[in-house]
């Protein structure tokens, strides 16, 4: 995508006169949030800025080898360092989320800070709160924007090999190792320029996802034999109790690419996974073809994301969540679902 080039040239004006430079990104980071915001840091630092990457909260464990992980401040740890981060920052950005509350806790400082709020998002529709806004769903991931950002203001080179094995990262896992929403060949250019860098891509896509725990395995495997449940209008979904996640030594974690797997059935164009909390039911969705997920998402659990992966939250009981869920699916009459075809 071209980046506007008049939003670049003010954003570099703006980085130019910062003193301090915050980044962060949404609540639960994934990949991309934690490649994205480790990616712009290294760079930015490179540049001898004095910045700082402020998380919400903690990341899984496949993702603590990134470098400059151990760097990352999470508001967790201490909402007055984050309050402050925030309020002494020119520029804080904020990285693959579009509206304020997907941060949770930290939205009200995040709102209240006076630093220009620079938006760099891959999510559809984003609030109009951002001072600069490099908002562009078509992009595959909130780290490829990053690499084209840095492109714009910096020229090729800019980025190092440990901002590129952090982009990378984000890239690889926001499109399945290269499966989905990547059918733009930017996407494979900005790749292989990442990979130029010197970066081994068998090891980095080892630590991400060969890396899993005897618990976690059996886990998966106890979710594809005994807890995958298929559904009419093409539509399979996994439920996983507390009980079960205890079963397991359940790991922060240990949930991420599961619900993809209902979608490698023959038919199957729909797929949940409601993972059982203390205070609420954890619900991931994902699609093939035009189903849109996120529209779902809005509707019926106050969440959001892409037309094909989408999250939120169900505040009903764990039973009440499924016997809505297959309710709502008995009654959908979503021609994009029915007519879906697994063709090319
Ligand atoms: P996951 O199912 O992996 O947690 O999330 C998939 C996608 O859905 C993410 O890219 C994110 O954009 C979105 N998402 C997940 N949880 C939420 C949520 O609680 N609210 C909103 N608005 N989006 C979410
Ligand atoms: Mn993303």
């Amino acid at each position: 995508m071209m980046l506007n080039p008049q939003t670049v040239s003010q954003l570099r004006a703006a980085i130019e006169r910062a003193n301090r430079i915050v980044i962060t990104a949404h609540h639960n980071p994934d990949g991309d949030a934690l490649g994205s915001t480790l990616g712009l840091w290294h760079t930015l630092r490179n540049r001898a800025k004095d910045c700082t990457v402020l998380l919400p909260n903690g990341f899984p464990n496949f993702l603590a080898w990134m470098p400059g992980a151990d760097s990352v401040v999470r508001y967790t740890h201490g909402a007055d360092v984050a309050q402050r981060l925030l309020n002494e920052a020119d520029i804080v950005f904020c990285l693959d989320f579009n509206t304020f509350a997907r941060t949770e806790m930290m939205a009200t400082a995040l709102e209240q800070t006076p630093a220009l709020k620079v938006l760099v998002d891959h999510h559809p529709l984003p609030d109009s709160t951002f001072g600069i806004a490099f908002s562009y769903p078509e992009a595959s991931s909130t780290c490829e924007l990053v690499y084209e950002l840095l492109f714009a203001l910096y020229g090729a080179g800019c980025v190092g090999q440990d901002a590129a094995l952090c982009l990378y990262t984000g890239i690889m896992t926001d499109t399945g190792s290269f499966c989905h929403a990547c059918n733009s060949a930017r996407t494979f250019q900005i790749a292989g320029e990442l990979v130029a860098t010197g970066i081994r891509v068998d090891k980095l896509h080892s630590l991400v996802f060969s890396n899993f725990s005897i618990n976690r395995m059996r886990m998966m495997g106890h979710c594809l034999l005994n807890k995958l449940v298929m559904l009419p209008h093409k539509t399979a979904y996994i439920a996983l109790s507390m009980a079960e996640q205890e079963q397991f030594s359940y790991q922060v974690g240990d949930t991420e690419g599961l619900v993809n797997y209902p979608l490698s059935i023959k038919g199957v164009a729909f797929s949940a996974l409601f993972v059982e909390r203390p205070d609420f039911v954890k619900v991931s969705l994902r699609s093939r073809g035009e189903f849109p997920v996120n529209e779902f998402s809005a509707k019926h659990y106050n969440g959001g994301g892409h037309m094909n992966a989408a999250g939120g939250k169900s505040y009903r009981s764990f039973a009440e969540t499924l016997e809505h869920f297959e309710q709502q699916v008995k009654e959908l009459d979503d021609l994009r679902l029915l007519n879906f075809k697994n063709t090319y």
